[in-house]
């Protein structure tokens, strides 16, 4: 045997090995999580995957024909994939959108408060409602960030929902009280991004 083929065989040996030990701490893992129960998941961080993987998750469960609701607080000027997909072939879900722009846009703080009261009207309700399995508050942060809602309103409902119910949150900047009530928390960490090259925004990625 050349050195080359020993080489590969040592490697593939402790690969081997390697993957085995995983395996066995990925079964212990699942072997514990005995609990079934609704998650919250909070999106966060500056990098680009948070509106993008809340909507994985809704793809997610309606594969599994659960009902799902969304709520969007902020709004964008560029009409957005998903939104023209959950609008034209998905009509049955529930999908609600704050009525203003970017709130950098608008500056009108006042109008800002009044459309984040109103769009946290139509998200209290799915939230005390067993039959939704999914409900994603898509840009919430910002309206805790801003003082447009209550967090502790937010927090209390996320708390108390239904036992069955998962609930998504994104946004940047999601601090250490909201954190302390979802289940699964990821920061999205930006290492580089396209827009900084000089790369416009893109359909069908982007939006
Ligand atoms: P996505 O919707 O693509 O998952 P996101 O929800 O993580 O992005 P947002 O802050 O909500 O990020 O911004 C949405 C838009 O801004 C998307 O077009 C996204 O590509 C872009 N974007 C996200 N992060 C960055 C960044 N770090 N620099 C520049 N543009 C960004
Ligand atoms: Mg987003």
């Amino acid at each position: 045997m050349s050195n080359s083929d020993e080489q590969t065989q040592r490697k593939d040996a402790k690969h081997k090995a390697a993957m085995e030990k995983q395996k066995s701490k990925v079964d212990a893992n699942i072997e514990a999580a005995d609990t079934e129960r609704g998650v919250a998941v909070l999106i966060t961080g500056n990098g680009k995957g948070k509106s993008s993987s809340a909507f994985g998750m809704v793809l997610r469960a309606l594969g599994y024909g659960m009902k799902v609701g969304v709520v969007q607080f902020i709004k964008g000027e560029q009409l957005s994939g998903e939104e023209i997909y959950l609008r034209d072939k998905l009509p049955d879900i529930d999908f609600h959108q704050m009525g203003t722009g970017f709130t950098w846009d608008t500056q009108d703080r006042s109008g800002d408060i009044a459309a984040a009261l109103a769009t946290w009207e139509k998200a209290r309700p799915m939230l005390e409602d067993p039959s939704y399995d999914l409900v994603v508050l898509d840009e919430l942060t910002y309206m805790i960030a801003f003082d447009y809602l209550p967090e502790q309103d937010i927090i209390d409902a996320i708390a108390n929902r239904p036992r069955e119910q998962s609930v998504v949150v994104t946004g940047r900047g999601g601090g250490s009280a909201l954190q302390a009530v979802m289940d699964t928390v990821s920061e999205v960490k930006e290492v580089k991004h396209a827009f900084r090259a000089g790369i416009k925004a893109r359909r069908g990625v982007d939006y």
